[in-house]
């Protein structure tokens, strides 16, 4: 899920492509699709079964939150969850695999005749394996780095996989669920997942992000490193040499006046981090700026990473210094809600708005989204993610979550997967 410092971005965006719709522009809310949940499919006695299943057993549920969220599972090193993951998987007599990246995959095979449905929770966090991960209970919030983002989506996709075994649900399609790493580097898990597992995902549900959220787009966000090099000079010779800090102030100033199209879903990006530099009295000889871009628009993330380097490389020329550039991650973009009209009549979107409706929460689909779903998004296929609990600061110490708001969320994650892979006539 996106780190709490982008939300803003987003909901930039969102206002952004809100403001487009509003001033007149040809823009109109993509219509809903066809939904494949039913208050009936939700009443028949298998799944009915399993949604009291997931009631009865909160509580341990919970347990089973707090001591995932007590693994450190920083970002390559998710062994020891994805080990835990495995071998529960296994104790609810599944089989499940570590693949060479980490990724767990656990398979609960279907009748037949139906679709295949993908559940991704990520297993890592961005907290280093020195972070105090201990559970605070705070009468109905738990607190702690990672309870929220997303040791909550890792508890409800087992508890999920035990309810559906426990009530004997039988599904026409298989359901498939994978402990995914390295989402938080730039969504590698899923992706090498997707890459080695082709033609297996029919739909792709993501569990990341705050409940009630459906997310059926991809934030575009490249992150680059600019660098700009040269001789040096010590500062009494300095005159009119070139100089890479005057080429990176140069450059900066530039991309901050470059102006944002129009109505073409938007865009922000922002200078992070400045690098460069160790001697007082001298030219530096490398200087280095990062810059993290972000759109749904594919062709304007494109045209704007190249009018970027246009600028850095005018700036660079300006002042007689070398420049080059590092892309240290590049998460392509779904496209705008207006590109995405097809992805938004998928019944996966509107089973999982009615399915949040049919327990008591209001949610909208949103173009867009910065999970394990967007890998699925950009490859074409139908995907979305949900959320996993409400709760909050995300990627800080201070990470918290409302305990009982994760039973809707499995239950809802259950009544999609449910629903997409269709029950089977077997099933009572
Ligand atoms: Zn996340």
């Amino acid at each position: 899920m996106l780190p709490r410092s982008a939300r803003p971005c987003l909901q930039a965006l969102l206002l952004a492509a809100v403001t487009a719709a509003g001033a007149g522009a040809q823009v109109t809310a993509p219509p809903a699709g066809p939904t494949r949940f039913s208050a009936a499919l939700a009443e028949r006695p298998a799944v009915r079964d399993a949604l009291a299943w997931l009631e009865l057993h909160f509580d341990d549920q919970v347990a089973e939150w707090i001591r995932i969220t007590e693994m450190p599972a920083k970002s390559g090193s998710e062994q020891q969850r994805a080990g835990y993951v495995k071998a529960q998987f296994e104790a609810m007599g599944l089989v499940a695999t570590i693949d060479s990246i980490g990724n767990v995959t656990a398979r609960r095979p279907g009748t037949g005749g139906g679709e295949t449905v993908v559940f991704a929770a990520h297993l890592d966090t961005v907290h280093p394996l020195d972070t105090d991960v201990t559970v605070k209970r705070d009468g109905g919030v738990l607190r702690a780095p990672g309870i929220f983002d997303n040791s909550a989506s890792v508890a409800n996709m087992l508890a999920m996989a035990r309810a559906l075994q426990a009530a004997n649900v039988r599904t026409r399609g298989d359901i498939v669920f994978v402990g995914t790493v390295q989402e938080e580097l730039g969504l590698r898990g899923m992706d090498y997942w997707l890459r080695t597992n082709p033609d297996v995902a029919d739909v792709l549900v993501a569990l990341d992000g705050g409940l009630p959220g459906v997310s059926y787009g991809a934030l575009g966000i490249y992150w680059t490193r600019y660098h700009f090099t040269g001789a040096g000079s010590h500062t009494n010779t300095s005159a009119g040499k070139p100089h890479p800090a005057r080429a990176l102030a140069d450059a900066i100033r530039s991309i901050y006046e470059i102006r944002i199209p129009d109505g073409r879903g938007g865009a922000v990006y922002n200078v992070g981090m400045l690098d460069g530099g160790s001697i007082f009295n001298a030219i530096p000889q490398d200087v280095s700026f990062t810059l993290d871009l972000r759109s749904v628009n594919p062709a304007l993330l494109d045209s704007l990473d190249a009018e970027i380097d246009r600028r850095v490389a005018a700036a660079a020329a300006a002042h007689g210094v070398e420049w080059s550039k590092e892309p240290v991650q590049r998460n392509r973009a779904g496209g705008t809600e207006d590109m995405l009209r097809d992805r938004r009549a998928h019944p996966l979107v509107q089973t999982a708005v009615d399915a949040h409706a049919h327990f008591g929460l209001a949610s909208r689909a949103i173009a867009s989204g910065s999970t394990d779903a967007n890998v699925g998004v950009v490859a074409g296929l139908p995907s979305i993610s949900i959320g996993r609990a409400m709760g909050g600061e995300q990627h800080t110490l201070s990470e918290w979550a409302e305990r009982d708001s994760a039973l809707p969320a499995t239950r809802i994650a259950l009544m999609i997967g449910v629903a997409m892979a269709g029950l089977a006539d077997t099933t009572m």
